[in-house]
């Protein structure tokens, strides 16, 4: 299954990805209503308990993890942080830095891809070591440690850390609070958790969704990214989760990030008002472990 299936009509999706699974919320255990289907033919659903949203029905993990996460899914290129991400990152090693002791700097980093984190962090004096579903070589260039699986199934021996980062990692996950309780179990007392993911409630999708339920878009709720992401948080609904796992919610931002192709100025002048009003593009949330 080499050829991608992002932007691919509803009819090569539902060709390579046939089964479809019931979702329930990992919170209330109840089934979602569904309030949508995009481009694609994914069904997008909401908790009447406590607003998560997510796919439900949803193909099989194995499936979609065979289809999505194949060698082009993390090209050599991501390798390299661009000056962007890179301030990004930097910005996240700093908020980790103020939630932990002195001296504990010891990281995983879940979905390494390519192991841009690794590279930097490790310059910037942090210890970290990596997961991904699908190790990639760029990642094993990095001399760190790595492991190859789902954070919930793998042996870690005894290893544990001082942080664990899910960067826009945790959306794509089968089962997010699973997730979450491992990372709890890897930090130990004092231990600190950063998320970041794409925030739902941020202005950008939050326009999406006005045009796509108002049919003014041709390839509708494609903002979702529902082929890789099973999960859309809020700043709300994630916290949520977090806390369900163990952990003290400490600080949830939502940084509106220089892009390239966007003047400065842009940013410059929306970034007050957007991440006063938690509506920026993405949240990043530090937990620590109580
Ligand atoms: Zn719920």
């Amino acid at each position: 299954m080499g050829e991608s299936l992002f932007g691919k009509p509803r009819s090569a999706v539902e060709a390579a990805l046939r089964g479809r699974e019931l979702v329930a919320c990992p919170l209330c255990r109840r089934p979602p209503r569904p309030f949508a289907v995009d481009f694609q033919g994914f069904r997008l659903a909401r908790c009447t308990g406590c607003g998560l949203e997510f796919q439900s029905p949803r193909p099989a993990f194995d499936d979609l993890a065979a289809a999505v996460y194949g060698s082009a899914y993390h090209p050599e290129a991501h390798e390299a942080v661009d000056p962007f991400r890179r301030r990004h990152y930097l910005r996240q090693l700093a908020g980790l830095r103020r939630h932990l002791p002195a001296g504990r700097r010891t990281l995983l980093d879940v979905g390494c891809g390519a192991g841009a984190f690794l590279r930097l962090a490790g310059r910037c004096g942090w210890h970290v070591d990596g997961t991904d579903i699908r190790l990639t070589d760029a990642a094993r260039r990095t001399g760190a440690r790595l492991w190859q699986g789902q954070l919930p199934q793998i042996a870690f021996d005894g290893v544990r850390f001082d942080g664990v980062r899910f960067n826009h990692v945790l959306e794509h996950t089968p089962d997010p609070l699973a997730e979450l309780r491992r990372a709890r179990e890897l930090v130990g007392a004092g231990g600190v958790l950063l998320v970041g993911v794409p925030n739902l409630a941020g202005l950008s999708l939050r326009l999406k969704s006005w045009q796509s339920r108002c049919r003014l878009k041709r390839q509708r709720w494609k903002h979702y990214g529902a082929l890789h992401h099973l999960w859309f948080f809020t700043p709300a609904t994630l916290a949520r989760i977090v806390a369900a796992a163990g952990f003290d919610v400490a600080r949830s931002e939502t940084p509106v990030l220089e892009r390239p192709g966007r003047p400065a100025w842009v940013g410059a002048l929306l970034r007050r008002p957007l991440e006063a009003a938690r509506a920026g593009g993405i949240v990043d949330l530090y937990a620590r472990a109580p």
